[in-house]
């Protein structure tokens, strides 16, 4: 590629280690110049070492190219520590969640390609909570700035990648502030693309037509907890949680994972589907290739997304969670070598 990247790893909890070892393998054939820094964080980090995320990590994360991650753990419940996703993408400024879906043929249930741009920093995941006695809330937050960054985002994403249609989806019939804001600074925004479609949909609506005509969606902007619950309902359409891939970006700094969580029932078991966070490694290599006019690398990308799908629609070396009975290094293995075999290059 003959340019030299710093990424970040977060290898996480759960099935992470699992996963980002095969993704890992895969970017070192893919940018064989890379330095990867390892960055601790999660439960198992915590566990370790008494805290949540590396003293410094937020800095050294600003300082990189990007960052790699697995899922982390968050435990359920109040007196529990507070999740370091959000932590982390507060704190940097992820504000778009970017969570592409598109079918495999013969594993998904239709046909369809959308993109579900999730706002990543505010909404109900603000961390505003109380308890009094035997009431408890949790504060719904929107801002205007916050909706017109991710809002703008999903425009932008909408008009560089060829799609028509962008549609907000929210609920502001009911949450007539937090959400009416949200659809008024959709409707704001949407005036600067006059040749972008729009339209909004009702959460509930949005849910039940994704299940029935998912293929009506192009680009999906929503605030954060419709966008983290439709995103697995997305996942679930194209056939498992196991093979999406999302990006958080914010400005200058960008942090990809899987769209699953930790997976705790089937960690350290070796089944783990590995593409979700294959895929993960892919929208990096695009958002790297793009901002740095890395054509190479965007080939690249671009290969690999090719090869995730030729895997998947073969159908020969696939995880248990799509129906196969190979395992996640054997996965990984599979796309390792056809990547290294179509990007002209031999043994990994
Ligand atoms: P978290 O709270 O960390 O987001 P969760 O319990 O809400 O986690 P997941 O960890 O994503 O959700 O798991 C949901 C289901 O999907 C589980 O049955 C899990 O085994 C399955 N799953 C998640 N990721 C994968 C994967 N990579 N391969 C196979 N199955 C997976």
């Amino acid at each position: 590629m003959g340019r030299r990247y710093r990424i970040g790893v977060i290898e996480g909890d759960g099935v992470g280690p699992e996963v980002v070892r095969e993704a890992l393998a895969v970017l070192r054939v893919a940018m064989p110049d890379t330095e990867f820094v390892e960055i601790g964080a999660g439960l198992n980090y915590f566990r370790r070492t008494g805290k949540l995320i590396e003293e410094g990590a937020l800095d050294l994360i600003r300082s990189l190219d990007a960052v790699i991650k697995g899922p982390l753990t968050t435990p359920p419940g109040p007196g529990t520590y507070r999740s370091v996703n959000v932590l982390i993408r507060q704190a940097l400024g992820l504000y778009a969640n970017v969570r592409p879906f598109r079918s495999y043929r013969g594993v998904s249930l239709k046909e369809f390609n959308f993109v579900i741009v999730r706002e990543n920093t505010e909404g109900l995941y603000s961390g505003v909570e109380g308890r009094f006695r035997d009431l408890a809330f949790s504060v719904k937050v929107a801002t205007k700035a916050g909706c017109e960054r991710v809002v703008r985002f999903a425009f932008n994403y909408a008009v560089s990648r060829g799609f028509r249609r962008v549609a907000a989806v929210h609920k502001a019939n009911i949450l007539k502030e937090s959400d009416g804001l949200f659809r008024e600074v959709f409707h704001e925004v949407a005036r600067e693309y006059p040749n972008v479609e729009v339209n909004e949909v009702f959460v509930d609506a949005a849910a039940y037509n994704m299940v029935r005509n998912p293929q009506v969606f192009q680009v999906v902007v929503t605030p954060n907890l419709y966008g983290d619950i439709l995103s697995d309902l997305a996942a679930g359409l194209v056939g498992s949680l196991g093979l999406c891939g999302s990006a958080q970006v914010g400005d200058g700094v960008a942090v990809f994972e899987p769209v699953h969580g930790s997976a705790p029932d089937i960690a350290g078991k070796g089944v783990a589907n590995p593409i979700g966070e294959i895929e993960a490694a892919a929208l990096m290599m695009e958002y790297l290739g793009g901002l740095r006019g890395d054509e190479a690398l965007l080939n690249a990308s671009t290969t690999l997304r090719d090869v995730v799908r030729g895997v998947v629609e073969e159908g020969r070396v696939l995880t248990p969670d799509v129906g196969g009975s190979a395992g996640t290094e054997e996965v990984g293995r599979e796309v390792r070598e056809r990547l290294a075999r179509r990007l002209g290059l031999r043994g990994t």
